[in-house]
């Protein structure tokens, strides 16, 4: 049987390999004690670069609805850093662009609210489009008017329809998670006014690639977006790219702003050309460069799996620190289970005393390592390394070491 497999922008086949992480489970599936003796859903992870558009993206394995249904959403008010960035990309977007009582914002993928709920405060219209209902539940509580949709072309018709486009339209970390890419698009562009905007963040590719982020590939990310593609997308629906900002959040994002093709202003900004170069300059436009990161990414799975055993064989202890999506990747990918590594630790309550999916690695409170004293804590958020060996810098007292997997194995000072 040949599977039919067509790039989910330009329908042309895929064939270029850009990472196969082998069978996994969904990231997020974590176990409890009475669930390990079950069996487990694996779904091939697997990347694919499209050589005619090259756009990055898993194939389909099943229906994501089906997936992950309703209990994919989780409330982003959670954390202090995320609302801190929504506030000030609040500020930033008012200042810029002059917003008013008589402006419009939508949101798409709009969550709990916790971006729209700074614009509602400075009297803004805002309007939030998500389809998890128990979150948006939670926006209309703290008054942040919420659509339970899926967003697509219907969707912006009918808004668009009712005297609801707007000036400022905005989908932050949504564009990877959407399967009908083009679909999701055009909305964007019926719903936006002649005169409006749209902001969108996603994590950046090039970053990924540079380094070697592949741990960020997991199922509920279906496509990865360089500058240039995300271009290339937008310019099917007749957007225009006029500038973008490169942001820290996820490992390295992109802020991009468009507008539509047919609106003079506001004018294309300078960083629109230099990041476009910048990509083409690390080979973003020639298949050979994704061919290379897909036998990078094999080749850190051997080191992980060196280290681990010569420290094994040393007769040393490793744990893990973290139980976060990408860590689920890296460990599933690399085949590492209790034999190579003892247990993992989170500061999340509800991670606390389950299993990892797929590895069975049980999760732990950071205590245990206090307990336990390993020789090696494997940072399995690499992100975080910094602040996460600050938390724990008694490790060092006992002699023991921070490693982090990603972009290479590398044992900290
Ligand atoms: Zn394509």
């Amino acid at each position: 049987m040949t599977l039919k497999r067509r790039c989910r922008f330009c329908e042309a086949p895929l064939s270029l390999s850009f990472a196969d992480l082998g069978m996994s489970p969904l990231s997020n599936a974590y176990l409890k004690s009475e669930d390990l003796n079950a069996m487990e859903r694996f779904y091939p992870l697997h990347a694919w670069v499209c050589e005619s558009c090259y756009l990055v993206q898993l194939e389909e394995f099943e229906s994501p609805q089906r997936i992950f249904g309703e209990d994919y959403a989780y409330f982003s008010s959670y954390s202090d850093t995320w609302l801190e960035h929504a506030r000030r990309y609040t500020e930033l977007m008012i200042e810029r662009f002059g917003f008013t009582a008589k402006s419009q914002i939508v949101e798409i993928a709009s969550n709990d609210g916790y971006l729209l709920q700074y614009f509602k405060r400075k009297g803004i219209p805002v309007l939030g489009i998500e389809p998890a209902a128990n979150v948006a539940a939670e926006a209309e509580r703290r008054g942040v008017p919420t659509l339970v949709r899926f967003f697509g072309n219907d969707t912006a018709r009918e808004l668009a329809g009712a005297g609801r486009r707007a000036d400022l339209l905005i989908g932050n970390n949504v564009l990877a998670h959407v399967p009908a890419l083009n679909d999701f698009v055009a909305g964007m562009a019926i719903l936006l006014k002649p005169g409006g905007v749209i902001t969108m963040e996603f994590p950046h590719l090039l970053r990924l690639m540079e380094e070697n982020q592949f741990d960020t590939i997991y199922h509920e990310h279906f496509s990865y977006f360089s500058f240039s593609v995300a271009e290339r997308v937008l310019a099917a629906h007749g957007l225009t790219l006029f500038d973008v900002e490169e942001i820290p959040t996820h490992g390295g994002s992109l802020r991009v702003f468009a507008k539509h093709a047919s609106n003079s202003a506001p004018p294309v900004g300078k960083r629109v050309a230099a990041l476009r170069q910048r990509e083409q300059k690390a080979g973003l436009d020639r298949g050979n460069t994704y061919g290379v990161f897909a036998e990078k990414v094999k080749a850190t799975k051997r080191s992980l799996l060196r280290f681990l055993i010569e420290a094994r064989e040393a007769g040393k202890r490793v744990v893990g620190y973290g139980a976060p999506a990408k860590g689920n990747t890296l460990l599933n990918y690399c085949g590492v289970r209790t034999d190579l590594l003892e247990y993992t630790v989170d500061r999340s309550p509800h991670k606390q005393g389950q299993f990892l999916p797929g590895t069975h690695i049980p999760v732990y409170a950071p205590d245990k390592i206090r307990e336990t004293r390993p020789d090696y804590v494997l940072i399995l958020p690499w992100n975080l390394k910094d602040e996460i060996a600050e938390q724990m810098a008694d490790v060092r007292a006992w002699g023991g070491k921070f490693v982090v997997p990603i972009p290479e194995v590398r044992v900290l000072d």
